[in-house]
Parts: structure tokens; C-alpha cells; sequence
């Protein structure tokens, strides 16, 4: 079995961090937040008091952060946890990021003999509970090999993208899509409620239609509909309005280096960044149900 550091015990962070504990690793878990810290203690996972702290102990060190400048003040810098890791030791950056700082890390891992590969994840946080999450990895074959029975242990589904950074890309287009897709099943469904229709029935029709998607299978957005959706929990837990902008916005930043039209993405991220102004950012993006009832 091995040493792991886990950074971010988050929605996400915490029950992939369990799945590796239930396995047998010892988990070095490192949060900012107490609570966190805690679920972790009681999930049979190790304190470390500090990134370094857990890192000490590792051959592998995963990270699960909220965003790219969180990932960059870890790992870089004077006072990054790069300058006080060792080579040989396996970093799997699984936040969802700008593929150029995940590159950066690398190349800078790169020059100390430090492996990386970026593994940012879709499946949501009832995916990583069950260890069914999907892994879209960018870096070399051999990293991915060295990466895979960790990743096995936290998910279903492993694709290589290609090069590091392929992975972040290929999740900023699926979050586009789903943001997207968000959006118009929470349009239909309205529509369906305001001329009498029953959302359940009507979510089980289109389900088994032509409009059949994910959200409607696993996400749907109407409080009610599906016993255990982040809606029926008055949109707590699960992926933040505030997260879903954070990968808007890597999409469209993406989108204008290459010139590729993007222009319902486009309007996807006015109207979660007006409802994450109006409602906060903290409720979960399926609200956005809420936001278009309103
Ligand atoms: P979260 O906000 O629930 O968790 C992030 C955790 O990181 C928090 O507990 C926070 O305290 C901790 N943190 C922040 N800075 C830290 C630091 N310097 N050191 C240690 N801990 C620190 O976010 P999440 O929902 O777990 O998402 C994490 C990443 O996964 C994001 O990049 C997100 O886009 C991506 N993602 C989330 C979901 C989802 O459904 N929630 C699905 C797929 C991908």
C-alpha cells in the first residue's frame, strides 16, 4: 500500500480521499478547514498539520482545489510545495484548471525529476462517494501507468486525452456542454410545469426521448423529482453556481485564444454569473432552475 498526500478535502476532495483509505493507502489529508480535517480523521484518514507536512511522507500527492490560482500558490513560488518535494514523487492534479497553469507545474515538476499528469474529474460528488468519477488525463504514458490504480480506486472511467493539459481541456468543454445543458432542461421543464404537466412524468418522457440527457438521468434540477439531486436538498452540496463560472469562464478564455465561436456558452455564463450575484454562488448550479422560474 502506499503514502498519498490528499490537498483539498472539498465536496470532492473528501470522499475520493475515503475511497483511497478504504483501499488500504495511508492518506495524508490537508485541508484549510477544520470540518474538513475532521471528516477526514473519522473517515480512518492521517492529519498532516501542513501541504508540507503531508507531502513529507508521499509518493504521490494529489491535489483537489478550487481553482487554477489555488493550484498555482501550492505547488509554486518560493514557498510551493515543488521546492520542498523530491524526485521521483507522482503529482495527480485533479482540480478542474487552466491547461497553462497545469502545464507550468509540470514543466517546473519536470526540471526536479517530479512526475505530474492532470486528472480533473466529472461525475459529481455523489460519483466520487461511489467511486464511479470519470478521469480525463493529460501527461505522459508511463505517468498515467505509474497514476492508474490510484485513479481506479476513485473512479470508473480513465481517458487519456494526450499531452499534459489535454485533460483540463477535454473537462472545460464537458462543463460547457453541461452548463449548457442545465440551462435548456431547466427552460423545458418550466415550460412543462407552467402549462400543467407533472415534472416527474415529464422528466421520465424526455428522458426516454430525443431530449434524453444527463441531467435529466442523474441531475434533475425541479426540487422533488429525484429523491437524492442537490434540488430535492434545497440545492446544497454538489457543484457551485460558483465553480460552474469559474469553468465558463476557462471555456470562453479558451475559446478566444483559439477563435472559436462559443456564443451560447456565452449566454449560459451571463445567466449563471446574474443568478451567483443575485442568489450567491455558494448554491448548487442545478438552481439555476430557481433563477429561471423566478
Ligand atoms: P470545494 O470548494 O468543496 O473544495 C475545495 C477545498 O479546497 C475546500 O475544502 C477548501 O477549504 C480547500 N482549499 C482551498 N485552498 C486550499 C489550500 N491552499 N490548501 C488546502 N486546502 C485548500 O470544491 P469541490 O467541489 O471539491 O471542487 C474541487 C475541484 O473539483 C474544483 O476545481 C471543481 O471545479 C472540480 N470539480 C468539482 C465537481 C463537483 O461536483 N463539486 C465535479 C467535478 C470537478
Amino acid at each position: 500500500m502506499s503514502k498519498i498526500a490528499f490537498v483539498g478535502l472539498g465536496n470532492m476532495g473528501s470522499p475520493m480521499a475515503k475511497k483511497l483509505v478504504d483501499v488500504g493507502h495511508k492518506v495524508y489529508g490537508y485541508d484549510l478547514v477544520s470540518e474538513a480535517v475532521k471528516k477526514h480523521h473519522d473517515a480512518g484518514g492521517i492529519v498532516a498539520g501542513s501541504p508540507l507536512d503531508a507531502v513529507k511522507q508521499a509518493e504521490v500527492v494529489i491535489s483537489m482545489l478550487p481553482s487554477g490560482s489555488h493550484v498555482e500558490r501550492l505547488y509554486l513560488g518560493r514557498d510551493g510545495l515543488l521546492s520542498a518535494m523530491c524526485a521521483g514523487q507522482l503529482i495527480i492534479e485533479s482540480s478542474t484548471i487552466e491547461p497553462d497553469i497545469a502545464r507550468s507545474v509540470a514543466s517546473e515538476a519536470g526540471d526536479k525529476g517530479i512526475d505530474f499528469i492532470d486528472a480533473p474529474v466529472s461525475g459529481g460528488s455523489a460519483g466520487a462517494s461511489e467511486g464511479t468519477l470519470t478521469f480525463m488525463v493529460g501527461g505522459r504514458n508511463k505517468d498515467l501507468d505509474r497514476a492508474r490504480p490510484f485513479l481506479e480506486s476513485m473512479g470508473r472511467l480513465i481517458f487519456h486525452a494526450g499531452e499534459v493539459g489535454a485533460g483540463q481541456l477535454a473537462k472545460i468543454c464537458n462543463n460547457m456542454l453541461l452548463a449548457v445543458v442545465m440551462v435548456g432542461t431547466s427552460e423545458a421543464l418550466k415550460l412543462g410545469i407552467d402549462n400543467g404537466l407533472d415534472p416527474t412524468v415529464l422528466s421520465e418522457i424526455m428522458k426516454q426521448s430525443s431530449g434524453g440527457n444527463w441531467v435529466l438521468e442523474r441531475y434533475n434540477p425541479v426540487p422533488g423529482v429525484m429523491v437524492d439531486s442537490p434540488a430535492s436538498h434545497g440545492y446544497q452540496g454538489g457543484f457551485t453556481v460558483g465553480l460552474m463560472s469559474k469553468d465558463l469562464g476557462l471555456a470562453l478564455t479558451t475559446a478566444a485564444i483559439t477563435k472559436t465561436a462559443a456564443p451560447v456558452a456565452s449566454l449560459a455564463d451571463s445567466l449563471y454569473r446574474l443568478h451567483g450575484q443575485k442568489a450567491g454562488t455558494h448554491l448548487d448550479f442545478s438552481s439555476i432552475y430557481k433563477f429561471l422560474s423566478e
